[in-house]
Order: C-alpha cells, then structure tokens, then sequence
C-alpha cells in the first residue's frame, strides 16, 4: 500500500497537520484583526506565512490555443459569424438598462437581423445539420438570452413541432415562412392549470364532419394557455395541444381521442390584429427573459380547417374516422412529446455555454483581485486562496465536464434523427431529460456562487453575473420541471433492471448496469476500500467504478423499496414514498454518464499537454463528485475512513493544481471580450479596473 505523506511532501496539504492549522487559523485572524483594526498587528515571523501563499508551484504547461483547437466544435466559424454580426452592430446590441417593450422589440430585430441580414438559417440546419443548429442556439444565447429563448421558440418549439408532428402537407406550406421569419410562431401547451402534467390539460378540439373543420375551446379558465413565448405581441400563430374529441353516434356524442397538437393561426397576416375568437393578454414583466413576449392565450368556437391536425401520430378522416400507427392514448401521447425532445437538448447545451461565461468572468477577476497578503509583502490573488479554489475549481472542471457530455448529447441527437433507431430513442430522451435537469440545476447554482467570489464588483450590472442569473434561472422549469425530468430517468433506469432481470439486453447507454450488477451486489471489497494512493485514486477505473457502484446500489435499494411499499401504498404511493432515493438514483446515473464522456475525451486528446491538463481537471471533477458523497459511499464502507481522507486531500491538492492552469482552461473556451462582456472578466487583465471605471464615468 502507497503512503500519500510520501507522495505530497512540501504540498499544499501540509496544511491538514492539525498544529500548522492552528497556526494558519491564528494567522488568518491577526490578518482579519489587522484589517479591521491596523494599530493591533502583532509581530508574525515571515517563515510562518510561507504557507499561505501558492504561487511558484510546479505547473502543467497547457496551450490555450492547443485546448481551443480540441474543445471547438466543427460549427464553430458559424459561432462566429453570430458574434461578429452582432459585434458590428452596437444598435442590436441589448444595454444594460432596457424596458420591457422595448426589449421585445430590439429581440426581434436581433432575430430578424440575424435571419435575414446575417444569413444564418436555423430552420435549415435543424433540418440538416442540428449540431450545427445547436451551435448557433449557444452562440447566440450568449449575445442575449431573450434571443437564444426566442430563437428556440420559433425553430425547436413552432418550427420543431410542425416538422415533427405534421407532415409532407406542413412542411410544404409553412417551412418557408418560419424560416424567414413571415410566420412568427408560438408553441401552446401550458395551461393555467397544467404544466408538468401535459396529459391533464383541458383545451379542446371537436371536429364538425359538416364544415370540415375543428372547433377550439378553452373549456374553464383553468385551460387557459399560459407562458406562451411569442404570443403577447409577435406571433401569427400557433401549435395549440388540445384533446381531440370526435363525434360518435353512441349517447356520449363525442369521443375522446387524447392531446393532439393543431395550427392556429392567431393573428392576421397583414393588419396583425388578433383574430375573431381569440383573446391575448400579456403574462406581464418577469424575473428573467423580458426580451421574450409570453402570453396567455384564449379560445372561444375557433373554427381552424382539417388539415391543420398536425397528423403524424393520428389523423381524421374527411367522415370523421380517426386512425393511428400507434395502438393507445398513452403510446400516441409519448411518441408527440418524445419529437419534442430537441428543446431539451438545446437547453442543456445552452446552460453549459452560460456556465462557460460565468466561470471564465469569475476565474480571470479571481486572478487579477488582490487583497491582503503576507505582512509588508504584496498583497495576494484571491485565487491563492484555498476557500476561493475551493468555490472555483471544481465548477471549472464540471464545465469542462459537461462540455463533453452536452456535445455527445447533441451528437447523438443528430444520429437519431436520421436513424430513428428505437434504441436510439429511448437513449436520446432519457439522456436529454437528465443532463437538462443536472446540468440547468448546476449552473443555476453556480451563477450565485461565481458572483459572490467576485464580491462587491460582480453585483454590478455591467459584469453580466445579475442578468445571466436571472435569465438562466428559468432553464431549470422550462421544457419539463426538472425535479419530473429526473423522474423520467428514474423510470427508465426501474425498466433497464427489470428487463436485466428478465434476460433482456440493455442499450448502449446503459451498458455498465449489466456489469455492474453482477459485480456490485456483492458487499465492497475489504481491501482495495482502503487503498489511498495517488495513482489508485486518479485511475479512472477507480473513479468509474465508484460512481457506478453508486448508482447500482441506488437502483438495487431503490427497487426493493418500491416493490416492498407498493404492497400497502399502491404504485403512486410507493413511488411518492421512496422519490428523493429515485431523485438520487437519476442525478447518480447521469454523473456516471458525466464522468465516462469526460474519460473517453481524455483519453481522445491528441495533444499531450492538452491531455495532461484534461486529465488533472477530469480528476478533480471525479473526487470531488466522490468527496461530495462520502457519506454514502462510508455509509457502505466502499470507502474506508483512510481513503475518505486521502481522497479529500487529494481533491484539494488538485484544485491547486487547476487553478495553477485556470487561466489557460478559461481562454480554451475561446469566449472573446465582446461575448463575455463583462470588465472584470477581461482577457487583457491590465485593462480591467480601468474599463470598469469607464462604466462608471472614470
Ligand atoms: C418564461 C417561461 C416561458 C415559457 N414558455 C412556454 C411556451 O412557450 N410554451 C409552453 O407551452 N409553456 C411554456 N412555459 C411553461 C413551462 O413549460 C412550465 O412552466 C413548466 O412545464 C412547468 O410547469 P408548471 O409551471 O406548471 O410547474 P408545476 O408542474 O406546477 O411545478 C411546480 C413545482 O411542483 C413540482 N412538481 C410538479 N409535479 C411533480 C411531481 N410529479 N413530482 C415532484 N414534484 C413535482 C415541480 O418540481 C415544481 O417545483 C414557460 C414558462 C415560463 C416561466
């Protein structure tokens, strides 16, 4: 067995010598005291505060441009079209202090602008290319959120559900139009009453065999469609999710045929007057988001032709017959929101591109602040800190993190769409539900966190921490709450186990569960639970092997809870009974996934010195996620109270390490000034304070 003093010798950790604590604690307090009160300083020999310091450690060398090149997408020179366009045009450019109104409106010049001046075409590349969609979707979500929203509304949500859910007939008549941007769109499926639960909504569509036509009803108030973006002042139309009701010649009159989705249009094309039927109001200033125009949207006997039935799933015939390919409500009902899957995608990699600003804002600020310092020595950065890596360094590595598993995510949405294996599927929507919710929550987080390591100065407006918040906050509700998308993960995990039970074969995504649950369900091996080396903790078996055992334990208990409770409480109480554990089980897997996207990059990089500085960052990324979870892992004794500790020093030593090269991670993420915008996050560090000053009037 490996003896870590050996390993870390004069390193940080040094620090945890219970004696050099104290004296470091004591240290801290006369700094803190001199501060408040600088007559009290009492002498402190400089040999004592050699420790405080970190400066002049070893390093990795890393090349920026060298990540760069290996972070980029193969759509980045489009990103880059967006910037430019958007850098060289300071009237589309959203200032700090906008009205509401008249934010709506600069947000749609920016789309506008950006469809018809730029060229950029979102609805082709949806079509052609969704990576390079998606590239455009983060590209200009951190120009300005409203118009990332906005855009995503009128291409992922009208435009995708008319390609999705309509056919040949749709296409030909609408495409045109949402990709020009003559046929501004909503998509209206939330009620007033129902959000999550999609299959409660009340909205109605009767069909009228003698006019040929559908009737849409909002029924009670309740059905009222609610949050819908581009409905308070821009939309022609809309994709409005109603029941399908079809007269029967039984006493019910009308059958019910389950949520369907239809084009209404709502507006006129030339006078842009709300039509006949129809009434619109505004959902008003929100926290976040005012570039976007959600509304709220009523129907009294809107009369909308056949045709307009968007019917992939289920069609009606001119006599009133219904068919389907698909056999029940339920099946019909899944196969209309799994089309939809790509908004989700959108957000996940979107929320990743808003972590990538904030992180670099906070990091490059954190290397330029300085305050206190060894006495009568220059002050220090305040990211020589040990709480400041602490707060930093785990969050960079998770964005490097997700990066790789948000772009996987995205390729493999691309490949299903052109496959549409079932298997694929099944895969897409469940990883798209999960690094949705895990990766939105995170950054959610995150924001508040990067803003208070920039103290005082990262609560000023003009360095983007506030409206990034604000804006950003929403993504962990829109497009399916995440505390329900990370059910759905859940469920699909209870179906991997039981299928593996029953003899079936588990897709790809999901292979390690196989193994793990042979290997898992045995008690945790006595010996290597102790191991605590360097080398053992930073293999990435190791750390694969103890996520993953984490998540197959979880499933394991899980299961067993909910067969046991479902006995006296029935399947909904069971499931209500045992959820944060099922919550738990779906944020386990979708780390594991984390986790092996980053080790496959690793492992991938070409470059040697990108690939060192990759590795040290995954392995800050693996034992820190281990560190945050040790009481399950001790609670099962798969660590051992010595490793528990070695893999806490070890994590802090690699923040260390990180932050040596933060600054090169940061610039890899190829953010120029005019995209970041902030002045503290400058990449020229001398000219930060006095940029900032200039906001101010200096
Ligand atoms: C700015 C904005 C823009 C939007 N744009 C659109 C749009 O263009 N079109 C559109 O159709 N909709 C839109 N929405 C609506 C959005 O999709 C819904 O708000 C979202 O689906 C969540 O539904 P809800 O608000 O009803 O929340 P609820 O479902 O009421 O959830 C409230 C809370 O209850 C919890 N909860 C709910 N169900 C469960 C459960 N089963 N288990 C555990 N906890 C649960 C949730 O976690 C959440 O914390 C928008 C919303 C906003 C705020």
């Amino acid at each position: 067995m490996e003896s870590h003093e050996t390993k870390y010798s004069n390193s940080v950790e040094e620090d945890y010598d219970i004696n050099q604590d104290q004296a470091a604690v004591t240290r801290r307090i006369q700094r803190l005291s001199l501060h408040l009160n600088p007559i009290s300083e009492p002498p402190v020999s400089s040999d004592r505060l050699q420790l405080l310091t970190c400066a002049g450690r070893a390093k990795i060398n890393v090349s920026d441009e060298q990540l760069a090149k290996y972070l980029r997408g193969k759509h980045r020179d489009i990103q880059e079209r967006v910037y430019e366009y958007f850098n060289a045009k300071p009237d589309l450019q959203t200032p700090l202090e906008i009205s509401k109104d008249e934010h709506r409106e600069l947000c749609m010049r920016q789309l506008v602008g950006l469809v018809r001046e730029a060229g950029i075409r979102p609805f082709k590349y949806v079509v052609e290319d969704p990576v390079k969609y998606f590239a455009v979707v983060e590209a200009v979500g951190s120009v300005d959120m409203s118009l990332g929203i906005k855009l995503g509304v009128q291409y992922s949500l009208w435009g995708g559900s008319v390609l999705n859910l309509g056919t040949k007939k749709h296409k030909d008549k609408y495409f045109e139009g949402i990709d020009n941007m003559d046929y501004p769109g909503c998509f209206a499926m939330t009620e007033l009453h129902h959000g999550s639960n999609v299959q409660g909504l009340q909205t109605i569509a009767t069909f009228d065999p003698l006019r040929d036509e559908f009737i849409i009803d909002t029924p009670n108030d309740g059905a009222i469609k609610w949050w819908i973006g581009n409905a308070a002042v821009h939309g022609k139309f809309a994709t409005v999710f109603a029941k399908l009701m079809l007269p029967t010649h039984d006493t019910k009159g009308v059958s019910d045929m389950g949520v369907h989705a239809f084009i209404v249009p709502i507006r006129d094309m030339k006078t842009h007057e709300v039509l006949p039927g129809i009434e619109i109001h505004d959902c008003g200033h929100k926290v976040g988001l005012n570039g976007v125009d959600n509304g709220a949207l009523k129907f009294r006997s809107v009369r909308i032709p056949r045709d307009n039935l968007l019917n992939r799933f289920g069609d009606v015939s001119r006599d009133g017959k219904y068919t389907s390919s698909l056999p029940s409500i339920n099946k019909r009902f899944a196969a209309t929101l799994g089309e939809l899957v790509g908004g989700r995608v959108g957000l996940a990699y979107s929320s990743v591109g808003v972590l990538k600003i904030a992180v670099t804002i906070a990091v490059r600020y954190s290397l330029l602040r300085q305050q206190f310092g060894p006495p009568k020595q220059p002050e220090i950065s305040i990211l020589d800190y040990q709480s400041q890596q602490h707060k930093l360094m785990p969050m960079l590595a998770s964005t490097y993190a997700f990066h790789f598993a948000t772009s996987y995510l995205v390729e493999k949405y691309a490949e299903m769409k052109k496959s549409r294996d079932e298997e694929l599927v099944s895969d897409v929507h469940t990883l798209s539900a999960g690094l949705k919710a895990y990766v939105t929550s995170y950054t959610a987080k995150s924001l508040s966190t990067c803003r208070e390591a920039c103290g005082g100065h990262g609560y000023a407006a003009v360095n983007r921490f506030g409206s990034l918040r604000n804006d950003h906050d929403i993504f962990q509700t829109f497009e399916g709450d995440n505390t329900v998308l990370l059910q759905q993960v859940a469920v699909y995990l209870l179906k991997q186990y039981k299928e593996k039970f029953q003899g079936g074969t588990l897709t790809v995504t999901w292979n390690y569960l196989r193994e793990s649950m042979n290997t898992y369900l045995s008690q945790p091996n006595p010996v290597t639970s102790r191991w605590e080396g360097e080398d053992h903790l930073r293999n990435p078996n190791f750390q694969l092997d103890a996520f993953r055992y984490r998540t197959s334990r979880l499933l394991q208990s899980v299961a067993f809870r909910l067969r046991k409770h479902s006995k006296t409480l029935g399947g909904f109480g069971a499931w209500n009974r045992c959820l944060n554990h099922l919550l738990t089980l779906a944020e386990s897997h979708i780390e594991s996934v984390i986790l092996a996207k980053f080790i496959e990059a690793v492992r991938s990089c070409p470059d040697v010195s990108s690939r060192a500085a990759l590795k040290l960052v995954c392995d800050l990324y693996a034992l820190d996620r281990i560190w945050n979870d040790i009481g399950t892992y001790r609670n099962v004794d798969y660590v051992a109270p010595n490793k528990a500790k070695a893999i806490h020093k070890l994590t802090e030593y690699l923040s260390f390490q990180v932050k040596n090269i933060a600054k090169e991670l940061v610039d890899g993420f190829e953010l120029p000034d005019h995209v970041t915008r902030a002045p503290i996050g400058m990449q020229a560090a001398e000219e930060a304070y006095s940029q900032y000053a200039q906001c101010s009037g200096f």
